[in-house]
C-alpha cells in the first residue's frame, strides 16, 4: 500500500472529463442563431473591454435550450443577451432546483481562443444535475453552447494577460408548479462575461476566517454539486467574516466541526516545510474543483508529493505555528490561485509566511491556459 492518500487514482470526473471531445467544427450547429437587433457599438465595446471587472458585463449573445419530460432537450437557440420571461411559479424560485458551471475562454497570443478542460465541466454539470434531480445533457450540447456563443461573440474575449471570457452555463427548474418533485420543464442557458482578475488586489494574500458556527454542506447533502443553494448558505458566514475584517470564509466539516473543507467557492491546499502538499480529500461534502484536480496532477508530475487526506484544523494551526506548514493557498477557475496570508477563528489567529510556492503553481497553470507553455495533458481545447 502506498502512503495514505498518495496513490493516484483518477476520480470519476477526471476520467469522464478526459474523454476526447468531438472536433470543434462539428459542435454548436444545433443552436439556431436569432439575429441581434442592436449589438454593442464599437465605442461601448471599447469602454467595456477597458474596464474589466468580474461578472458585471456580458457579451451580446446567450445560449438557451429547453428540456421537457418525454421530449428531452429541444429548441436550442442563440439569442441576444437579455432578460428572460419566467413564471412566478417557476419551481427554481421556490425550491432552488438549479445547477451551474464556471469556466473560461482564453485568447492566446496568435489570436486563437481556447477553453480549459470543458469535458471536465460537462461531466461535473451532469453529476450536479443527477444530485439535483435535473436532466443530464450531452457533451455536444454543453460544449456546443459554449462554441456557438464564443463564435458569435469572439470580440468579447479580451487580449490582456490575466483576462478571459468567463463562461457560465446553468440549468434551472422553469416549470410553473408549486408541488415538490423534480420539474418536468427545465431551462439551460449559457452566458459569457469578459473578466479581469477576480481579486482586485491581484496576486496578494487573502485573509480567511474559519467559521465554527456555520457549514456549507453536510454528509449526504449537496456539497459535491455545483448548486446555488450551497452559495446561498455561504453568504451569511461570508458577511460575518467580512465584518470581522476577513476577505473570505472557510468551512469545516459538518459531522465533526474539526476538519478543513473549503472556502465558499474555492478548494484549499497546504504546503509543508518538507516540500509535500496536502489538500482535503473528497468526502462528498467538498466540491471537486477542476483547478484542484489540475494542480494535484501538475505537482505530482513535478515530483511534489501530494496527499488528499483529512486535515484537522487543530493540527494545522499548530503546524503553522511551529513552522511545519509554510504556505496555504486557495484555488478555483475564477481567481485561479490565491495565497492565504492569515487564518483565524474564535480560538486561533495565525499568519502564514509566503514562500512563492503558490505563485509558481499559479504561473505553471496560467501558462498552460494561455498557451505560453506546452500542454502535456490535453487540457486545452481550441474553440475559435
Ligand atoms: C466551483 C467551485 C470550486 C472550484 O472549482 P473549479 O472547477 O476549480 O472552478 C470550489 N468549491 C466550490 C464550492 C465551487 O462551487
Amino acid at each position: 500500500m502506498a502512503q495514505d492518500g498518495l496513490e493516484h487514482t483518477q476520480t470519476t470526473l477526471e476520467e469522464l472529463g478526459s474523454a476526447p471531445l468531438p472536433p470543434v467544427a462539428e459542435l454548436g450547429s444545433q443552436f439556431v442563431v436569432q439575429p441581434h437587433p442592436n449589438p454593442t457599438s464599437d465605442a461601448d465595446w471599447q469602454t467595456a473591454m477597458n474596464e474589466l471587472k468580474f461578472g458585471t458585463r456580458f457579451s451580446d449573445h446567450m445560449a438557451v435550450a429547453t428540456w421537457t419530460e418525454g421530449a428531452g432537450w429541444h429548441d436550442h437557440e442563440i439569442r441576444p443577451y437579455g432578460p428572460i420571461e419566467l413564471s412566478p411559479a417557476a419551481a427554481v424560485l421556490h425550491y432552488g432546483q438549479e445547477i451551474f458551471e464556471g469556466l473560461k475562454a482564453y485568447r492566446h497570443e496568435d489570436g486563437s481562443i481556447w477553453t480549459f478542460r470543458p469535458g471536465f465541466n460537462a461531466a461535473r454539470f451532469n453529476a450536479s444535475a443527477r444530485r439535483m434531480g435535473l436532466p443530464e445533457m450531452t457533451v455536444e450540447d454543453f460544449v456546443g453552447s459554449i462554441v456557438a456563443v464564443v463564435r458569435k461573440d469572439e470580440r468579447f474575449v479580451p487580449r490582456e494577460p490575466g483576462t478571459s471570457l468567463y463562461l457560465r452555463p446553468f440549468m434551472f427548474a422553469s416549470e410553473p408548479f408549486l408541488g415538490v418533485r423534480p420539474a418536468r420543464e427545465v431551462t439551460y442557458m449559457m452566458i459569457a462575461s469578459p473578466v479581469g482578475p477576480y481579486f482586485a488586489n491581484g496576486f496578494a494574500p487573502v485573509s480567511i476566517w474559519v467559521t465554527r458556527n456555520y457549514h456549507r454542506a453536510g454528509p449526504g447533502g449537496t456539497g459535491a454539486a455545483k448548486t446555488g443553494g450551497n452559495y446561498a448558505s455561504s453568504l451569511l458566514p461570508q458577511e460575518v467574516a467580512a465584518e470581522r475584517g476577513f476577505d473570505q470564509v472557510c468551512f469545516l466539516d459538518a459531522a465533526t466541526n474539526s476538519n478543513l473543507e473549503e472556502l465558499g467557492g474555492m478548494n484549499v491546499f497546504v504546503v509543508r516545510a518538507d516540500g509535500s502538499v496536502q489538500t482535503p480529500r473528497l468526502t462528498g461534502t467538498i466540491l471537486e474543483g477542476g483547478t484542484r484536480s489540475a494542480i494535484i496532477r501538475m505537482l505530482r508530475d513535478n515530483g511534489t508529493p501530494v496527499s488528499e487526506e483529512t486535515i484537522a484544523i487543530d493540527a494545522l494551526i499548530s503546524d503553522i505555528s511551529s513552522g511545519e506548514v509554510v504556505e496555504m493557498f486557495a484555488c478555483g477557475t475564477a481567481a485561479v490561485v490565491t495565497p492565504i496570508g492569515h487564518l483565524a477563528s474564535d480560538d486561533f489567529d495565525v499568519k502564514l509566511p509566503q514562500t512563492n510556492f503558490s505563485e509558481s503553481v499559479y504561473n505553471q497553470l496560467v501558462s498552460i491556459q494561455n498557451g505560453l507553455a506546452p500542454d502535456p495533458y490535453g487540457w486545452t481545447y481550441r474553440i475559435h
